[in-house]
């Protein structure tokens, strides 16, 4: 890698969280503070790309995401520090035209060359025919790809030192889970007896299979004890109605740390439910996977 960014901070903090909403249930809550790894490639997107720049040895990088990407953000951010050039292909043809929002003026900021693709041509992301005819419509036809969401057997295996890192401090490990790479890494990390969950903050159902499919393309089988949670999804990507950003507020104001709203606060509340309603035993140490900030 060409250049030296500032060294992240693994293995990640993690800290108590001192909240009556789980003590009264007897259950210890934990923050995993993933958000603190790097101040430019937080959380689990930093797990997630540092193995695909090392497999992709030096090429560009091209990838996929919304107009609103956090990996697409995460992605600009890494060629600027480590000096390569990347590619962001982006679901909407409707947006070329017009001004970018922030989330793609930093992907700009940041060299990553922007390419606007129809829905219809999004949904074949993952076509091979499809990128073959993509790759030469863009300034680097022999860039090295990395799926939506960074989710792939690569990312997935970098996740898996999360689950490391947290043996023997936790009983159940919660993260968001969007794509699902970092659910698939976290669980094959834990410890026998250790188990993840995962809440989905899409609607659809298709997560599960998505999840399986990462564990064998990365670990070769199905890896660690791991479940879905839904419900939380507040009516899919993106969606953040007043009482998920009052809670958001609140849960920061308790503990002190700025809660992103897209995955982590979706994490947070579903926690919050699932302990009000009994669902962890009485002592159970439980991880909170702080994956981002706002
Ligand atoms: C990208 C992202 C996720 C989702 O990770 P997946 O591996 O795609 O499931 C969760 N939290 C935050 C803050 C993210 O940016």
């Amino acid at each position: 890698m060409p250049s030296d960014p500032p060294r992240p901070l693994l293995p990640s903090p993690l800290t108590e969280a001192d909240d009556a909403r789980f003590t009264r249930h007897g259950v210890r809550l934990f923050l995993k503070r993933d958000d603190l790894i790097h101040p430019d490639l937080p959380g689990n997107k930093y797990r997630k790309l540092v193995p695909n720049l090392r497999a992709a040895a030096g090429r560009p990088l091209l990838t996929f995401g919304g107009a609103y990407s956090n990996h697409l953000r995460a992605t600009a951010a890494a060629g600027r520090l480590f000096g390569f050039p990347t590619v962001g292909v982006v679901r909407g043809d409707e947006l070329a035209g017009r001004p970018l929002n922030d989330s793609l003026a930093g992907c700009a900021a940041d060299g990553m060359h922007l390419c606007f693709v129809s829905r219809a041509d999004y949904r074949r992301r993952a076509d091979p025919g499809f990128l073959a005819r993509l790759l030469p419509t863009t300034p680097f036809p022999g860039a090295y790809v990395v799926p939506e969401g960074g989710s792939n057997a690569a990312a997935a295996r970098g996740c898996a030192e999360l689950g490391r890192e947290l043996r023997g401090a936790a009983d159940v490990a919660a993260v968001a889970c969007g794509t699902g790479g970092t659910l698939a890494g976290l669980a094959a990390g834990l410890a026998p007896g250790q188990r993840a969950i995962g809440v989905p903050v899409l609607k659809g159902g298709f997560l599960g299979a998505e999840v399986r499919a990462l564990q064998v393309a990365a670990f070769g089988g199905p890896a660690g004890s791991w479940s879905l949670a839904d419900g939380f999804h507040f009516g899919g990507y993106a969606r953040t109605p007043p009482e998920l950003v009052d809670f958001a507020a609140d849960f920061g104001q308790r503990h002190g740390l700025a809660v992103e709203r897209l995955y982590v606060a979706k994490l947070l509340y579903a926690l919050t439910e699932l302990t009000a309603a009994g669902t962890f035993p009485r002592g159970t140490r439980l991880a909170a996977v702080i994956t981002g900030r706002p």
